[in-house]
């Protein structure tokens, strides 16, 4: 895997973008790092001069750059997602500095592993939701009082980081993994038939899923399954169902 396949692995998604200009200079930000991957999800203007100007040329990021219609098209193929934020959140997401998020990433695309790196709207960041997909939560230590940085900027600080990664040493080539990690569409697939399965074995018991079901995720998106492993899940949670249908046919 060579560094440049690396980095064609490595996509900067920017959520909900208010202002074009913010994904103009975003383009030209993580261009001048040795990136050209820009996903867009829902930007509210885009096109638009504005973006072209501020990219300033920023050779072909904007004309690659796709426009999906959710987070988890944006995301689609990737088995690794980093979410960045200004605030805690009320997730439990395990927090990274932009240090570790690169160092990770940028392993990770070395494996040949599909990588995103996901960045809130202007005024109010990530929803909880869109935080969900992500395996971790990445803050840039700002001081407390005044924490938000221009979206441009913060993805300049990431490309950077990812620069630096990419620059630490040439490490000897890695072979691909043997098992492919699930993408983050296998483990929304799992998801709901984990939660199907909690309901049929009614698990829950009349209280709301919503608590537990966030836990689970979090737990098996820390665990980052392979593709083998999830099938073993989806296996076990098939066969509950089937025990659970066959007592309520008996019962
Ligand atoms: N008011 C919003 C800030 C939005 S700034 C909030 O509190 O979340 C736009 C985006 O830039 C954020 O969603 C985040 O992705 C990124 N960003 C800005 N400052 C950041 C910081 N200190 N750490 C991590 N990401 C930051």
């Amino acid at each position: 895997m060579t560094d440049s396949q690396a980095s064609a692995r490595v996509r900067y998604v920017l959520v909900r973008t208010s202002h074009p200009g913010n994904i103009g200079s975003a383009a030209r930000a993580i261009r001048t790092m040795g990136f050209d991957r820009l996903d867009l999800v829902t930007p509210h203007r885009y096109p638009d001069p504005e973006a072209d100007a501020l990219a300033a040329g920023a050779p072909g990021v904007l004309e690659a750059a796709r426009v999906h219609d959710d987070l988890p098209s944006a995301l689609s193929g990737c088995s690794l997602a980093f979410g960045l934020s200004a605030r805690r959140r009320g997730v439990t997401l395990p927090e990274l500095t932009p240090e570790q998020a690169a160092e990770q990433a940028w392993q990770a695309a070395r494996e040949g592993r599909e990588v995103a790196l996901v960045f809130g709207n202007e005024q109010s960041g990530l929803a909880n939701e869109e935080l969900a997909h992500c395996h971790a939560m990445v803050r840039i230590p700002s001081v407390e009082d005044y924490s938000s940085l221009n979206l441009a900027q913060a993805v300049q600080v990431v490309a950077y980081e990812m620069r630096l990664a990419s620059l630490q040493g040439a490490a000897p080539e890695l072979p691909e993994p043997k098992d492919p990690p699930a993408d983050l569409a296998q483990m929304e697939q799992f998801f709901t038939h984990l939660s199907q399965a909690l309901h049929d074995i009614d698990f829950h018991k009349g209280r709301s899923p919503r608590t537990i079901e966030l836990r689970l995720r979090k737990l098996f998106l820390r665990a980052e399954p392979d593709q083998r492993e999830l099938r073993i899940l989806h296996g076990i949670l098939a066969e509950a169902q089937r025990v659970q249908r066959r007592a309520q046919g008996e019962g």
